[in-house]
This record gives structure tokens, sequence and C-alpha cells, in this order.
């Protein structure tokens, strides 16, 4: 992977990047998104945004080997404070975390996204808990895939502003992602049933604790919502 081949996962991601957008990369590591957005003429400008200082200065060297100075600034800051207002972004990209760590980066600075209109977020884990944030925060899903690389699965959500009210399934699985019901999308949640399965066999044969009976009613209640999803 480089700045002008970005792996599947990233590529997918950089598809749904409005074409002029002022992008945000947060946690950008390597900044191959960004570099890649700028060269394709997708963002006009950027800003690659890193909390720890390798990938900060390999994120500067990469920018500067790309020739893109002027047109993407690198900052080391913890999240969305990476951002200054006269940035002007319009859409932010955050992917290669899991999704509890995407939530609280989104929570932390919420007035970094006043002039955003686009997110679009790859949770590597956990994709539950943005779309439990979204709700409660007026941003709704526009699209959501799911890919498969590298014998890794990953869901890539983008959200818009405005209202959505989904259920219990939906937030777990994806609206999106249950109508479309691909086959990668009933493999993972096929292998999500078979642990849920695996940990009961364990509670059944463990103390019948009323902790160990909860949990093992809540396992049932999942692979349920789950079973009926996928069916
Ligand atoms: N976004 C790239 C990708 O998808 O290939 C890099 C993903 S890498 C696994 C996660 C990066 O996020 C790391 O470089 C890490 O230092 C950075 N990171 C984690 N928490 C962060 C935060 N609060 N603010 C900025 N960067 C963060």
């Amino acid at each position: 992977m480089n700045a002008q081949k970005l792996s599947k996962r990233l590529e997918m991601v950089a598809s749904f990047v409005p074409t002029g957008a002022v992008v945000a990369d947060i946690g950008s590591d390597h900044a191959y998104l960004p570099c890649y957005l700028v060269h394709k003429g997708i963002a006009s400008r950027a800003v690659a945004g890193e909390v720890v200082k390798g990938p900060y200065e390999s994120a500067v060297k990469q920018v500067r080997t790309e020739g893109l100075t002027d047109k993407i600034t690198v900052r080391m800051a913890d999240g969305l404070a990476a951002v200054e207002e006269e940035d002007g972004i319009t859409a932010v990209t955050i992917a290669g975390m899991g999704g509890p760590l995407i939530v609280s980066i989104l929570e932390k600075h919420p007035q970094a996204l006043k002039s955003v209109t686009r997110l679009i977020l790859q949770p590597n884990i956990h994709a539950k808990v943005i779309r439990e944030w979204a709700i409660g925060q007026g941003w709704a899903i526009q699209d959501e895939i799911i890919l498969e690389e590298d014998g890794k699965v990953y869901e890539i959500l983008v959200l818009q502003r405005g209202e959505m009210q989904l259920t219990e399934a939906q937030i777990l699985l994806g609206p999106n992602l249950m109508t479309a019901k691909s086959p990668i999308f009933i493999n993972k949640w096929s292998r999500e049933i078979a642990n849920w399965q695996r940990v009961q066999r364990a509670i059944s044969e463990a103390e019948q604790t009323p902790e160990n009976q909860e949990k093992h009613q809540q396992l049932d209640h999942l692979i349920n919502i789950v079973q009926e999803a996928i069916a």
C-alpha cells in the first residue's frame, strides 16, 4: 500500500468522500488516505491528524515526499483537536480503530464537527456503538459497506446530518447491511453465533449463578436477533 495504491479497505473509505471535500483524516498514520484523496482530485485540501509521534512523523514525511505540503496540513493532536475552524473541514474520515475509540474521538471535540456534513467511519470492531452514537447526535446512515481483505472483515459507515430511528437488530447489524445480506455479512454473523453458542456451552457447564444465567439469556436474545436477520 502507498499513497497511489491504497488497500481495498481504505480505497472503499476514499470512495465515499465527496468530490471537492475538505477532509480531516484522524488517526492518519502514514497519511496515505489524504495524499490519495488530494492526488486523485477528490479532496481539495486535507488535514492529517495523529496523536502518536512516530506515525505523525511518517505522515509529515509522506506529505513532503508526495509534494503535497501546500494542500495537506499534518498536525499532532488528540482526535478532532487536529481541526481548526479556519480549515473549513466538510468531511471527516476515521479508519482502522475500534468503534468505541472512534466514538470517543467524535464526542471529545464536538465543535470541530460544525462545518462537517459527512463522516466516513471504518471501525475494525463494534460498529454498533457508532450507530448508537449517531442516533443521539443527529447523524443518519447514508450508506454502509461490509468488505473482506486479507481474511479480515471491515464495515464502513457513511453518516450525513439527519435523524434516524433504528431497531435493536439494525443497531447491531447495520440497517443497510441487513437488507443487502451479502455473503460476507452472513459469514461474519454465522461465525458470531457460533462463538456465542460456544460461550453458552461453557456457561452451562459452569456453576449456575444468577450472573451466568443472565449472561446465557442475553446471548440467547442476541442469537435470536441475528438468526432472524440472516435467515
Ligand atoms: N487510519 C489508518 C488506516 O486506517 O490505515 C491508520 C490506522 S492505525 C491502526 C490507527 C492510528 O490512529 C494510529 O496511527 C494511532 O496512533 C492513531 N490514533 C489512535 N487514537 C488517536 C487519537 N485519539 N487521535 C489521533 N490519532 C489516533
